[in-house]
């Protein structure tokens, strides 16, 4: 186990699934404790929780909407009340929703803004106030922001978001030692674009990457990995594309 990591605390928004539960899988291999925050899958939460610490490491799991303020509000409070304090935020938390412009309606934007941006834009705001000095952010965002394809405006437009947020608030980190990066996956092998996927798409959309498949959850963990790492603690306010090499 790591010194600089044995007693540091990353909470993980979105880590029930998916890529953010890969996320928190290796950050407490690292030897991070985790604080597991899902919305609606606490059996997916606990059962993450339990093999973790099955294999020797320490998880909190954290109900809370991201979408909520207060929900968020408390969330860092249980986790300062478990574990003394935070020092890194991972904001993974996200959905999808895919339609053209034209064609979408009211509850698509919402939905997405609600989640995607206000989601981050609420556990950002928590984190300004009570990371710890040394601490460090990585929010995750995505390729379609640089890809721009059609049917991913509302969705891009709030991962675009995320981006501006966090060049933004790494200036205004400024005199706290805690950096702030964005890791922007391409297509990843999860339910969040495998559903409602036919098998030619998902196999067309594997290809498009010069190493030719999909993205797998781990892949993505390893990025952020390396910026809530030592290894990271130069980067900041970057943009880190983890995609196979498709944009
Ligand atoms: P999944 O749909 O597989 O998992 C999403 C996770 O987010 C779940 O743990 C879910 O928890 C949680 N979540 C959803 N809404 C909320 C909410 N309101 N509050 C708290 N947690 C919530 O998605 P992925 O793992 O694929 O995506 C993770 C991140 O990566 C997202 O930000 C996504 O935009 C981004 N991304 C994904 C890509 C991909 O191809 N998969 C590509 C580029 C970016 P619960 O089940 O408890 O609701």
């Amino acid at each position: 186990m790591n010194n600089k990591t044995q007693h540091t605390v990353a909470l993980v928004t979105g880590a029930s699934r998916g890529i953010g539960a890969a996320i928190a899988q290796r950050l407490a291999r690292d030897g991070f404790t985790v604080v597991i925050n899902y919305a609606g899958s606490a059996a997916e939460a606990e059962a993450l929780a339990n093999r973790i610490e099955a294999a020797g490491g320490r998880a909190l799991t954290a109900q809370a909407d991201v979408a909520d303020s207060a929900a968020v509000a408390r969330m860092f409070d249980a986790a300062e009340a478990a574990f003394g304090g935070v020092d890194v935020l991972v904001n993974n938390a996200g959905i999808m929703k895919l339609a053209p412009l034209a064609e979408s309606d009211d509850a698509l934007f919402d939905r997405q803004v609600a989640i995607n941006l206000k989601g981050s834009f609420n556990t950002l705001r928590e984190a300004g106030r009570r990371l710890r000095n040394g601490g460090r952010i990585v929010n995750l965002s995505s390729s379609v922001v640089g890809l721009y394809q059609p049917g991913y405006a509302v969705y891009a437009a709030t991962k675009a978001g995320v981006e501006a947020m966090t060049h933004v608030m790494a200036k205004e980190l400024r005199g706290r030692n805690i950096t702030i990066n964005t890791v922007a996956p391409g297509p990843t092998a999860t339910a969040l674009f495998l559903d409602g996927k036919p098998q030619e798409v998902v196999e067309r959309l594997a290809k498009l990457a010069p190493l030719e498949r999909l993205g797998q959850p781990e892949d993505i963990a390893a990025a952020v990995a390396f910026l809530a790492g030592p290894d990271g603690a130069w980067i900041n306010g970057q943009t880190l594309r983890a995609n196979g090499g498709i944009i």
